[in-house]
């Protein structure tokens, strides 16, 4: 009877499986007609090409949409120098995401099945297999990787995709890629993408790789020679037209080729707003509901905001208002897309409208090249985005939102006619358009760099060296210090600036160096409350749990709700608090959310997270694979929790004056306890805070209270 059973059981698989590949084969024909639609389709040859022979980097410019992501890593695949996989990195999780399961569609595989040759790995999620030759992962996890083989060794060619985005990790990937290629220590093939790229900028980038280690050893004389000659002959062979005298340039040239791919853009139609409008939010609202009783389906629109809580409390506005719509008007369906939104919501955006319906997708700046939906007509464009900023008087770094940049602009625009005739609404006037910026500043000239040098040293670069890493674009030489001194103070170097254990920990955690040290100190024995430090670790990772209130009526409601949660320690506390009450409860922790006026999607984002870091923890042997979760709240407890916090933030840290205000302990900068802080309004000695808000006037965002003489200890290095 066994037997029996356990044949049909497998029949019932083999027919289950059949099914599939014959679905899997539908689809693959039903894309490949529209793969053959994209600019990029008559382009596979001169691609290939393109790397072939010792051709070994190629530098790819194509708009958003041409099919550079989905399609270059199919075309190279079968090519006879890749034997092994093809990397091709992502500067957000989503994308990774949702490439990999396009392509994956695309080859009539089923992304995660042992069979799959397609994969991708993020950060806390990867679906990788015995298979997999094309691997989508965000530019961090590549990073990772180095830490293993700096030569990676794994890959036959590695894509770096949306270079113009320049975050600081494309720009530490760039430069660790460019070392490799050009002393050849990697068998390795390197593509560099980009919608809006500088070509020359990047080409002259690779060929100055190429021509320092030419010269370091020692074989530049027959290329010194040629151009003292000033001729344009050849004397490798294989140079070739050398229309310019400078030879040397030339030569290296034949290593590196340039394709340009025109993309499809129908007609947008762009509008202004004639006066400057203080509140966007509104004016989205207002022009989405023009756009959706004026307009015939089909058609999508897609707003550009600046971060979660804007998109969240729009999405609430027309949601609200699209309940009133008659039933002749079409429906309207939002859909949120911001960065810490949980896949599954992210993936939605893709799905078809239902019948009678108009998708209006809210989003931020990550729908602007990263990712390609379909059915877009309308573009809706803040004109701001929420952006890093160092401040370097401070010390500090912080979100700012500012106006985007013209290429931005331009490029938000462009989302409108990818595939029919388009309109864009800018919700700011022509003359603020003509005055933006006109290319957007890379990320690690204005961020804080303990991280991006924290990167590169515990990839073997010894501190001394990092002067002459290749920066595609250099920072100055006093941010470079600041971070230097700020690697010092959390120990990543020790007292004879060599790269310490506690830096090579810190470069395993997944989080910025100062959350990091936060989780090192709470690992040590006699501080003994990484539970608990890993729960709040989890809600600062997340924008914000508690939901913002805008009515006056609301905002005592939601104090009252919230009283029982708020501690009077400060914001990290409180959040500990929020997170052991939300997983307390076992019945419905949306309606406890609502009830609290807590973020219901936020909390599942935390709740995730903290199971991601403890396993990080665990493996790191910080924490006991049977350690519970956080639950303590005794006094001792409690102040050793501050004193982790302040371990990691100690230049995060103000006392009071006698005049009532608070100066930070370093720098000497009046900082302002941020309204939404349980501590507003209150006086006490010292704060610590997580984070650092300039809109008006500076503020500290996740305040604690400390005690002065903690700061004074941990700021004399006394822990
Ligand atoms: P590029 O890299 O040049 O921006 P892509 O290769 O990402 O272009 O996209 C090519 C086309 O594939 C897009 O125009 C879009 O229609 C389609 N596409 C890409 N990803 C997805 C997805 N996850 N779901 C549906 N369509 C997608």
């Amino acid at each position: 009877l066994h037997e029996g059973l356990a044949q049909k059981l497998s029949a019932g698989k083999n027919e289950q499986g059949r099914h599939k590949g014959v679905v899997n084969e539908q689809k693959k024909a039903a894309l490949l007609k529209l793969r053959k639609e994209l600019p990029i389709w008559n382009h596979e040859r001169l691609i290939r090409q393109s790397l072939s022979g010792n051709k070994d980097i190629m530098l790819m410019v194509g708009e958003t949409g041409s099919g550079k992501s989905t399609q270059v890593p199919q075309f190279l695949m079968t090519e006879p120098w890749c034997k092994r996989c093809i990397a091709i990195t992502q500067p957000r999780r989503v994308a990774a995401i949702s490439l990999a399961r396009r392509v994956a569609d695309e080859m009539g595989m089923t992304l995660g099945a042992p069979a799959c040759q397609v994969g991708y790995s993020v950060r806390f999620d990867t679906s990788i297999g015995p298979n997999t030759r094309i691997k989508f992962l965000t530019e961090g996890m590549l990073l990772q990787e180095m830490l293993r083989d700096p030569t990676l060794p794994q890959y036959s060619a590695v894509i770096v995709d949306e270079v113009h985005e320049r975050s600081v990790n494309v720009d530490l990937i760039l430069g660790f890629l460019r070392n490799l290629v050009s002393s050849k220590r990697a068998a390795m093939k390197v593509v560099v993408m980009s919608a809006t790229a500088d070509v020359e900028g990047l080409t002259k980038f690779f060929q100055d790789g190429l021509r320092e280690k030419t010269i370091s050893n020692g074989t530049d004389r027959k290329a010194t020679k040629v151009h003292s000659q000033g001729t344009s002959s050849s004397s490798t062979g294989s140079a070739k037209a050398h229309h310019t005298k400078d030879y040397t340039v030339d030569a290296f040239s034949d290593r590196i080729s340039t394709c340009l791919i025109k993309g499809r853009q129908f007609d947008v139609k762009t509008t202004y707003v004639h006066e400057p409008t203080q509140d966007f939010v509104e004016e989205a609202l207002k022009t989405i509901f023009r756009i959706h009783c004026k307009e015939p389906l089909p058609g999508d629109i897609l707003v550009f905001l600046t971060g979660q809580e804007t998109v969240e409390s729009l999405q609430r506005l027309v949601n609200e208002y699209a309940g009133g719509l008659d039933e002749k008007t079409p429906k309207i369906l939002t859909l949120p897309l911001f960065a810490a939104l949980p896949q599954i919501a992210q993936q939605r955006v893709f799905d078809k409208a239902p019948h009678f319906t108009r998708k209006v997708i809210l989003a931020t700046n990550i729908a602007e090249t990263s990712i390609t939906v379909p059915g877009i007509r309308y573009v809706i464009d803040c004109g701001k985005v929420k952006m890093k900023h160092f401040r370097n008087n401070l010390g500090l770094e912080s979100l700012l939102v500012k106006p985007i940049s013209m290429s931005s602009a331009i490029q938000r625009q462009g989302r409108a006619g990818r595939e029919a005739p388009g309109q864009c609404f800018r919700l700011y006037t022509e003359r603020s358009f003509q005055e933006l910026q006109k290319v957007t500043t890379p990320e690690i000239l204005r961020c804080d760099l303990s991280q991006a040098l924290l990167t590169i040293m515990a990839r073997g670069v010894p501190v001394q060296d990092i002067i002459t890493f290749p920066f595609l674009d250099r920072p100055s030489d006093e941010s470079l210090k600041q971070a230097l001194t700020q690697l010092l103070q959390l120990g990543a170097l020790n007292e004879s600036a060599h790269f310490s254990h506690t830096g090579k920990q810190l470069a395993r955690l997944p989080l910025s160096p100062t959350l990091g040290r936060v989780i090192l100190e709470a690992a040590k024995p006699e501080r003994d409350c990484l539970s608990e430090i890993i729960d709040i670790i989890a809600c600062l990772s997340v924008e914000n749990i508690f939901l913002n209130i805008h009515t006056e009526e609301k905002k005592e409601a939601a104090e009252e709700a919230r009283r029982s949660l708020f501690r009077r320690e400060g914001d990290h506390l409180t959040l500990l608090a929020t997170i052991r009450a939300y997983s307390e409860e076992q019945s419905d922790r949306r309606a406890w959310s609502d009830r609290h006026f807590v973020s219901h999607r936020a909390m599942q984002n935390v709740i995730d997270i903290r199971k991601q870091l403890r396993a990080q923890c665990v493996q790191m042997k910080l924490l006991d694979r049977n350690a519970t979760e956080g639950s303590r709240m005794d006094e001792d407890t409690k102040a050793a929790m501050l004193q982790c916090l302040l371990r990691g933030f100690a230049t995060n840290t103000a006392r009071l004056m006698p005049d009532g205000s608070y100066k930070t302990m370093v720098g000497n900068q009046v900082v302002a306890i941020h309204p939404t802080s349980v501590l507003f309004g209150r006086k006490v000695e010292a704060i610590v805070f997580s984070e650092f808000v300039f809109t008006n006037r500076s503020y500290a965002r996740g305040v604690s209270a400390v005690q002065l003489s903690w700061v004074g200890d941990v700021l004399a290095g006394a822990t």
